[in-house]
């Protein structure tokens, strides 16, 4: 590290932020993410009766009801289509995709850490064959290809580990056969979509959802159901029951999942996607997080020492933000100061180790939050020089 690195880092640690640059709420991390004050209040009020009780009684199943019904209108959910849900998060559900709806090979796109992980799986799978993958270098974003020798293309819908978002439409000249699986992980309710451009929309609640991780959600086509329904039927593979998508179709269809559920999560869950209904659904999202991701671009454009690590405009997530820092200021320093001062989880995707900034905006996040932040960044860089 060099010196004058070295004398600003030290600069920066010494700072003290003034309380009235502050924003309101300091959170801004990619998920766990930040939770409206609102719904945590609700757990120990509205909620507080339901926790600690069966899952296979009335109250408890309504909150899965709730989620479910609220989860329909907001994707507004084409004929056939079903919302199912699981344990175990986005990762477990690579799993179930893995085994339930992949017949013999899969293409992925593979433009970070989370698109790259589920074709790991794909390729361990032994049932499998070999998957296709384009890959695109980290910040950057690849496109799928029509290929007749697969069966299934999946691909995120934003990349959480770079902050690229990727279009959601089925690949020209893609088979009535071959499904569409989208990660929507960090993306689903921040982000407008068409559902029907996919046959697995799928996610976790620790995201634009503001709940706590541990479910995976997944907005099901008629196609995918029937293509779990016949693979698991063939017997040709072992299915774990807790991977079984056909298991998790019927379970669901009872407003219950195969095993027992974090309860608070789901009441999070179910708050959160009411309140996303009543302030105008996805609409609405998709216009707050353009504004404030739009905000932290245009911060960035007027400072010299930041520059957005995704370089193609259009590829800009709008719920993460990564922006790299000029390599003659330590990132972790401005991380460091921050978070002395209750804003956190801005630091880069660890395994990208970039000198980067990365900041959430999802649907929870206020502009007015995202402003002060940028304020407070300014004061930092400003500060320390
Ligand atoms: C966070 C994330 C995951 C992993 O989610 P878990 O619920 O922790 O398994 C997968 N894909 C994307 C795009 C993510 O952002």
């Amino acid at each position: 590290m060099s010196d004058a690195r070295t004398a600003r880092a030290e600069a920066m640690a010494g700072l003290q932020i003034p309380a009235e640059l502050l924003p309101a709420d300091g959170r801004f991390g990619s998920g766990p993410s930040r939770l409206r004050d609102a719904q945590v209040d609700a757990l120990g009020s509205t909620y507080r009766d339901v926790l600690g009780t069966s899952h296979r009684q009335r109250p408890v199943k309504d909150l899965v009801a709730r989620t479910r019904r609220g989860l329909a209108e907001l994707f507004s959910l084409p004929e056939g289509y079903e919302v199912v849900l699981g344990n175990g998060g986005s990762t477990a559900f690579w799993d179930v995709a893995t085994a339930c709806l992949v017949e013999r090979r899969s293409q992925h796109l593979a433009f970070g850490e989370f698109s790259q992980k589920f074709a790991t799986e794909t390729r361990e799978a032994p049932f499998l064959e070999d998957p296709s993958v384009i890959s695109a270098e980290p910040g950057t974003l690849a496109s799928p290809v029509a290929d007749p020798r697969v069966d299934a293309y999946a691909w995120p819908h934003n990349e959480t580990s770079t902050g690229v978002m990727a279009p959601v439409r089925r690949p020209a000249g893609a088979g009535a056969d071959q499904l569409v699986l989208v990660d929507a992980t960090s993306a689903a309710g921040g982000v407008a979509v068409d559902v029907s451009q996919t046959d697995a929309y799928y996610f976790a609640p620790q995201k634009s959802f503001a709940s706590d991780g541990g479910l995976w959600l997944a907005v099901l086509s008629p196609a995918a159901i029937e293509r779990a329904a016949r693979l698991e039927a063939r017997g040709d593979r072992w299915v774990p029951a807790f991977l079984s998508l056909t298991t998790a179709v019927d379970n669901s269809r009872k407003d219950q999942t195969l095993n027992t559920p974090a309860v608070a999560t789901l009441a999070l869950l179910a708050d959160q996607v009411e309140w996303m209904l009543a302030q105008g659904g996805l609409d609405w999202s998709d216009r707050r997080t353009r504004t404030t991701s739009g905000i932290l671009q245009d911060w960035a454009a007027g400072r010299e020492e930041i520059t957005p690590f995704v370089a193609d405009p259009a590829a800009r997530s709008q719920v993460v933000t990564t922006l790299d820092v000029d390599e003659a200021i330590d990132a972790t320093a401005i991380t460091s100061v921050l978070r002395a001062h209750g804003v956190v989880d801005i630091e880069p995707y660890r395994k990208l180790g970039r000198n980067q900034l990365r900041i959430a905006t999802f649907p929870a996040v206020p502009e007015e939050d995202v402003a002060a932040l940028t304020a407070v960044l300014d004061h930092v860089l400003d500060h320390s020089a």
